[in-house]
């Protein structure tokens, strides 16, 4: 094969190692499966709040439970000496039965509070279950996208080895002198270092070219654009 053709194959295989790193890089990078586990470190953290909670409240339910009890013996308490008959103060028996109300009311808030309580804590448990099962979901997606990354990074990575083979093989077949300047040519324009010519202008800035550029490129198959010093190819010849 002649120098046109390889330099042209040469820079076909450049750009492809070029999209295949960049692609692999990005796979690499993996955005989308940190997105997941940050989402997953969140869900973590407000299940282990919700239980933090739930245990809390499960705490002051058996308190309320306590206290109620309590009230409860008290006003059992007083209203059995106020029904003894044993006492016969009036004010006293008045006091006695203020004291029995004001814990008949105690009682009644407890009651209250205890409903409240296990309202809450049977949405709270709801609410856990759930972020349980978001969990499982999460933690299912983020061992699929894992699985899924590392079949691709394999993939491209053959790929690369594969282009890179190619291309050794090319440049095995190149003088030094064509490969520099075509790396630096390369670096500069790295979609259009070998350009072909079209309409008798140079493809990669357009300007046409002397006539002794085009009868050289005939001739020749490889000459540099007279305007940018991109290489030209006839890949005719
Ligand atoms: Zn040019």
């Amino acid at each position: 094969m002649e120098r046109n053709n390889l330099i042209y194959q040469l820079q076909e295989i450049d750009k492809k190692i070029t999209d295949v790193s960049k692609q692999l890089a990005e796979k690499k990078e993996a955005k989308g499966l940190k997105e997941l586990e940050s989402q997953k470190d969140k869900l973590e953290n407000d299940k282990q709040l919700l239980e933090e909670t739930i245990e809390a409240k499960e705490k002051e339910l058996k308190k309320c439970e306590l206290e109620s009890e309590s009230y409860f013996q008290e006003k059992r308490k007083l209203e059995n000496e106020i029904y003894s008959g044993e006492i016969n103060d009036v004010d006293q028996l008045e006091k006695m039965r203020k004291k029995a109300d004001q814990y008949e009311k105690k009682e009644d808030e407890i009651a209250h509070r205890f409903y409240d309580l296990t309202e809450e804590l049977s949405e709270n448990k709801e609410e856990l279950e759930k972020k349980v099962e978001n969990i499982k979901i999460i933690n299912k997606q983020i061992s699929d996208n894992k699985k899924q990354l590392e079949e691709q990074i394999k993939q491209q990575e053959n790929i690369l080895s594969e282009l890179k083979y190619k291309k050794e093989k090319i440049v095995y077949k190149l003088d030094e002198k064509i490969l520099e300047e075509y790396e630096l040519l390369f670096e500069k324009y790295p979609d259009s270092a070998v350009v072909q010519v079209m309409h008798d202008m140079c493809a990669g800035c357009n300007i046409a070219l002397p006539t002794s550029v085009l009868s050289e490129l005939h001739v020749e198959g490889i000459k540099k654009c007279s305007n940018c010093g991109r290489i030209l190819v006839d890949l005719d010849l």
